[in-house]
């Protein structure tokens, strides 16, 4: 078994299967040894744990998971990837299950219950970036039982994950982040940590559950549609942009209303708010 984290084995073991990277699944594996063990550190992963791990690659981070957790679960789409998986990068160890199936697609909530008795989980990933999002939003808002999520984002979107009201990169990835977990940047990772090199520098940032969400309100999924439609039309007023709305049927006097019992100015826009205005504003609509 080759241990991976650096390029002479990652290039063995990618010759060796005659491996061609993909493009449409984002394969870019990491070759930094120092990355590696800074993201099991952020992780806080110690033998207690069971640890799913989405797109395990070659195995790379996977083999560090395996050294320090107590069970690894790693799903992978790319079915090319399974036989150097099982036969060799892994083959040594045996607290670790490959599953090779599009994550989009696993019910988590039956494995965690199946892998560790429906005890919360630790995720760990470094994904391709176009699915970072709903793989996040999936997580949370299905109910998973989990501890946090530690993952491989562009350096941008690590920074919209945790910022506030007031500066450009606050939206509704800021907001259902933050409603759902504490954000944390771990460390960042320049492009030459990875093989292929990609185009864009990246972050890991750690996703600890709030074991209660921030604030209360009386409908989650109209906050986050309200949220969604006031980010929608970032340049218009919150007024308009919510009366604009497809589907939500808002009317611009109740939402008139609802700021002016919050005390906030009739022409303030969706950007200013706070998640706590969010639920408030979503607890008024509602009750109009
Ligand atoms: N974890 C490895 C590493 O750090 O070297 C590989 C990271 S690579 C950026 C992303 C991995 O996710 C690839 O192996 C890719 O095939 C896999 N992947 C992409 N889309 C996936 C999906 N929908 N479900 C499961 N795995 C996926």
């Amino acid at each position: 078994m080759a241990t991976l984290g650096n390029p002479t084995n990652t290039i063995e073991v990618l010759q060796k299967y005659h491996f061609n990277f993909q493009k449409k699944y984002g394969q870019n594996f990491l070759i930094d040894s120092n990355i590696l063990e800074n993201i099991i550190a952020a992780a806080d992963i110690n033998k207690e744990d069971c640890v799913l791990e989405i797109g395990p690659g070659i195995g790379t981070m996977t083999q560090y998971l395996c050294e320090n957790a107590r069970e690894v679960v790693a799903v992978e789409i790319d079915k090319k990837l399974i036989p150097i998986l099982e036969q060799d990068t892994l083959a040594a160890y045996d607290n670790i299950t490959i599953i090779n199936e599009d994550i989009l697609k696993v019910d988590i909530n039956t494995l965690v219950q199946e892998k560790n008795n429906g005890r919360p989980i630790k995720v760990v990933a470094n994904l391709p970036y176009y699915i970072t999002t709903p793989i996040i939003m999936g997580l949370f808002e299905s109910h998973v039982p989990l501890e946090s999520i530690t993952i491989m984002v562009q350096k941008e979107v690590a920074e919209r994950m945790q910022v506030g009201p007031g500066t450009k990169d606050y939206g509704a990835l800021s907001l259902a982040v933050q409603y759902y977990a504490k954000p944390q940047v771990k460390l960042t990772v320049p492009a030459n940590c990875f093989m292929p090199r990609p185009n864009v520098d990246s972050a890991v940032i750690k996703l600890t559950r709030h074991k209660e969400p921030p604030v209360r309100v009386s409908d989650e999924k109209l906050m986050f549609d309200i949220i969604r439609a006031s980010f929608n039309q970032r340049r218009k007023t919150l007024v308009n942009g919510l009366n604009n709305a497809a589907g939500l049927n808002i009317k611009k006097e109740d939402v008139l209303s609802a700021l002016e019992k919050m005390g906030l100015p009739p022409a303030i826009r969706g950007e200013a708010l706070t998640l706590e205005q969010f639920a408030l504003l979503t607890d008024q609509l509602r009750k109009a």
